[in-house]
């Protein structure tokens, strides 16, 4: 065909996600990263380093292949082995026992999040996350035109969520407050007491607890981690979880999510039918995956699990400490869960800093550094830092924090 023939193609793709994709995690750090200048120095966090995984987990799918456990299709819902599996894994804290049947596995966490958006969205109805929160929920509702209100958590009280700021903003259109526990960013993680008050609140509000509880495995504060399933003879609840973060393979893309009813209100109010719908119509995560996910939960020894603790743990104390060098950045709490720290930027403090996202971007620039800005959580003006480093990389990192604050002091 002569190249000089104007053609005037009918078609024209849509930019329907455009909103939604501009405000996900992963547009943030690869537009951060693209700053960095890759001939200077090193780049940090370094991007193609991931912590050891356990071994339990790696061997568990190696046999899924050689015995082709995985090779066909599983069903939509997830394969039943699995389903079992993550039920009786999370029925080790709950009185009220899940069955397998209420167990439904997904691409990673992010697609639970997704399917809980998909099944809540109906006009004119709202769901309350927190500020800040981890980006994808609110992602998913601005591409599916659920409306999102933002809660409070307080600071001053371990980032504990705010429930008079949750009563002011629920209303009769409110279908579900999200949480996220251990949190992403603020690095708590919440109190059994806290969470049995959340549960009565949300009863009276008549909505349901959305529990996102993929860092569980993750945390080394002195309380235990209590799921939000316990408290589903109050309120129903949907927890999900995955394996990204607790075994360190995010790129496994394997999690689930459990419907931890209350009387049958999950099936009366059409959740279950629906998600067993949503689940239909969309993609599956690897059945090689699921296959191993029995052995993954079950075998995987608790010594892997304190060994990736306390190596957090240590790190969040270096990092802590060398934080306090840096007085116009606020840390509310030394982070016991997760691998972040969060801290609060008054930009009063600097000459030439607008706001966290001009922070970062000179940041990235001037000293190859990678540090979110709180905007993409949904809070302007607070700062994400990873700690999920090596020690010297993780004292460079807040070395040359501390610089670029001086500098522009
Ligand atoms: C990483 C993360 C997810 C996504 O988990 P995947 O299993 O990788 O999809 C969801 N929620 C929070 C809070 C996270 O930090």
């Amino acid at each position: 065909m002569a190249n000089n023939e104007i053609v005037e193609w009918q078609f024209s793709g849509s930019d329907a996600a455009e909103e939604a994709a501009a405000a996900s995690l992963g547009t943030y750090t690869s537009e951060l990263f693209a700053l960095c200048d890759p001939q200077g120095k090193s780049i940090l966090p370094p991007r193609n380093s991931s912590p050891e995984s356990s071994h339990t987990a790696e061997k568990a799918v190696v046999k899924a292949v050689i015995c082709g456990y995985g090779n066909g299709y599983a069903p939509s819902i997830g394969l039943p082995v699995a389903k079992d599996a993550v039920a009786e894994y999370l029925n080790r804290d709950l009185d009220n026992k899940l069955t397998g049947d209420d167990v439904f596995m997904t691409v990673g966490c992010k697609q639970a999040i997704e399917l809980i958006v998909d099944i809540l969205a109906k006009p004119e109805a709202n769901i309350l996350i927190p500020r800040s929160g981890f980006p994808a929920d609110y992602v998913r509702s601005l591409f599916k035109k659920l409306e999102v209100r933002r809660y409070e958590v307080i600071p001053e009280k371990e980032f504990e969520i705010d429930l008079d700021s949750v009563k002011e903003m629920a209303d009769k259109n409110t279908f579900a407050i999200f949480i996220i526990n251990p949190h992403n960013p603020n690095g708590n993680y919440y109190t059994e007491a806290h969470l049995e008050q959340l549960a009565k609140l949300t009863r009276e509000l008549r909505v349901m607890v959305v529990s996102d509880e993929v860092y569980r495995w993750t945390v080394f504060g002195s309380n235990p981690f209590v799921p939000m399933g316990k408290f589903s003879s109050i309120v129903p609840v949907i927890t999900h979880g995955s394996i990204s973060k607790g075994w360190s393979v995010p790129g496994w893309r394997t999690g689930w999510l459990a419907l931890h009813d209350l009387d049958g209100v999950f099936k009366s109010t059409k959740v279950l039918k629906a998600a067993n719908e949503f689940l239909e119509i969309n993609s599956k995560p690897p059945t090689v995956i699921q296959a191993a996910i029995p052995t993954i939960l079950e075998k995987t020894p608790q010594e892997f699990f304190d060994r990736r603790q306390s190596f957090l743990k240590d790190k969040v104390d270096i990092a802590y400490a060398k934080l306090k060098e840096i007085p116009t950045l606020t840390c509310y709490m030394k982070p016991e869960a997760c691998t972040f720290l969060w801290t609060e930027l008054d930009p009063s403090h600097f000459v030439d800093i607008e706001d966290d996202q001009d922070f970062c971007n000179k940041l990235a620039k001037e000293e190859n550094l990678v540090v979110l800005p709180g905007i993409a959580f949904g809070q302007k003006n607070w700062l994400r830092h990873s700690i999920d480093m090596e020690t010297p990389e993780l004292e460079d990192a807040f070395t040359r924090l501390k610089s670029f604050c001086e500098r522009h002091n």
